[in-house]
């Protein structure tokens, strides 16, 4: 009998529990470690910072469903991994041995790294639940007294999509109460153009979003780095190809909201031969990793190098399709060497997102993320919305059933030509 264990029971990992559950025997047990006993839908965290849903909306109690399931949780959250010893140390001081792990802890948000960054300090957040009901109150303070807004964000990071996303979704949240003409907006970005995404753009996605941003009064820096946050000031300077300071900025705000740069969580943070110097998961393209060959990762916390050079430092962004084409993956390779067979299934990495603006948003499939691709296309529309709010509504059901990839999601992704698992050409043999 194995005891596979999935480290955190987010986007990544609860669905890497249900495949696993599908994907071994009834005699082999899986486990489930999360900080909290709550799932939490990071993608409608936008919406929740400007009060268009609240937190029972986007949270999902996940002991009843893993019970239902037969997956052991243990929601006291982790404090150090020991390969060596093949356990899981947890926060009360329990430990939890494996055969398998799966790493799934998403992103730590190194707020740290610059002066007056964070929602302890001068910016909003919308990276967690608990940032984005505190940004909600921000922005009510903003409507009721309206003045410059900055947000974007900085150097390292990764993840621009929802930068993106939450400016026009505070574009229309402010136009609805009537206060945007109040409200100069600047949009603050360390990668080198408008729609660059850390994947050097999709498609039109510069053309697109620079025109939206002119249609909706949205200044824009980019190559920007931002040296220090004090209240009301965002201290940020704009960096040209040669690595010289083109132009300092001092942008007053009464409301700032930056994506941080991501590092590994501290439970993993360090481990030689596991991660690299900012605590990301190495894993090889089976996700599996060299030195720990029974360690596997997914999502966000896995290791991915930057798409090329940039004036300021951007990283890849790891999306949600992407995320599930590493679970399930994995959920394969973990059951083929459960059965003594090695792995063989490799996620297609690809990236396909829907970036809402409140009314409307611009789509983009990337494939593979790294180009030349063979597919690269983005398109805008009020549809891309629509589309959103069904992905919300769909995943957080999928969530709630205990199911990954129902019959009919099969059907669409394969319709779409999108594929999890890339399709491995076996050469025949030479006689
Ligand atoms: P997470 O969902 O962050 O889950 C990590 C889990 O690990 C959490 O439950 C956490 O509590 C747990 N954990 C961490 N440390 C420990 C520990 N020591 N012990 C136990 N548990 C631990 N992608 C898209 O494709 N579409 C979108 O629209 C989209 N919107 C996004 C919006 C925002 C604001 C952000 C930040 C990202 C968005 N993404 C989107 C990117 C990505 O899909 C999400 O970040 C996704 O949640 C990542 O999944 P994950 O499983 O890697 O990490």
């Amino acid at each position: 009998m194995a005891h596979v264990v999935v480290l955190g029971a987010g986007l990544g990992g609860t669905i890497m529990a249900y495949e696993l559950r599908d994907e071994l025997a009834g005699e082999h047990k899986v486990s489930v470690i999360n900080n909290g006993s709550h799932y939490s839908f990071v993608p409608s965290n936008p919406w929740v910072a400007v009060g268009w849903r609240d937190r029972q909306a986007v949270e999902i109690d996940l002991a009843p469903v893993l019970a239902r399931r037969n997956i052991g949780f243990h929601p006291q959250g982790a404090r150090r991994v020991h390969p060596a010893e093949r356990t899981v140390e947890l926060n009360d001081g329990s430990s939890v041995s494996y055969d398998y792990l799966v790493i799934a802890t998403g992103p730590e948000l190194a707020f740290d790294e610059i002066e007056g960054l964070g929602p302890e300090h001068n910016t909003q957040s919308v990276c967690h639940i608990d940032h984005a009901l505190k940004t909600r109150e921000a922005f009510d303070a903003l409507v009721a007294r309206p003045g410059p807004v900055v947000i974007g964000a900085v150097q390292g990071a990764s993840c621009f999509g929802p930068a993106y996303e939450f400016t026009f979704i505070l574009d229309k949240a402010l136009r609805d109460a009537r206060v945007r003409d109040r409200v100069p907006m600047t949009f603050v970005t360390s990668e080198p153009y408008i729609g660059h995404l850390g994947l050097d753009g999709v498609g039109d996605t510069k053309g697109l979003l620079e025109s939206e941003m002119r249609q909706h009064h949205i200044k824009w820096i980019c190559n920007a780095r931002v040296d220090k946050v004090e209240p009301g000031k965002m201290f940020v300077q704009e960096i040209a190809d040669d690595g010289s300071v083109r132009q300092a900025h001092e942008l007053p705000h009464a409301f700032a909201m930056m994506l941080p740069a991501f590092r590994g969580v501290a439970a993993v943070r360090g481990i030689e031969g596991l991660t690299n110097p900012r605590g990301f998961i190495v894993v090889d393209k089976h996700q599996r990793n060299a030195a720990f060959p029974e360690i596997f990762a997914v999502g966000v916390c896995v290791a991915i190098p930057p798409i090329g050079k940039t004036p300021v430092p951007v990283g890849v962004p790891k999306t949600g399709f992407m995320i599930e084409s590493m679970v399930t993956a994995t959920a394969r390779n973990i059951g083929r060497l459960v059965k003594g067979e090695e792995p063989d299934a490799q996620g297609t990495w690809n990236a396909v997102c829907l970036a809402d603006f409140g009314d409307s948003g611009v789509a983009f499939v990337a494939q593979p993320q790294i180009p030349p691709r063979n597919v690269n296309w983005s398109s805008s529309g009020k549809w891309v919305h629509t589309a959103k709010v069904g992905f919300e509504k769909y995943f957080l059901h999928k969530i709630r059933t205990g199911k990954s990839e129902p019959f009919y999601e099969r059907l669409a992704l394969q319709a779409l030509g999108i594929d999890k698992l890339k399709q491995i050409k076996v050469e025949a043999a030479p006689d």
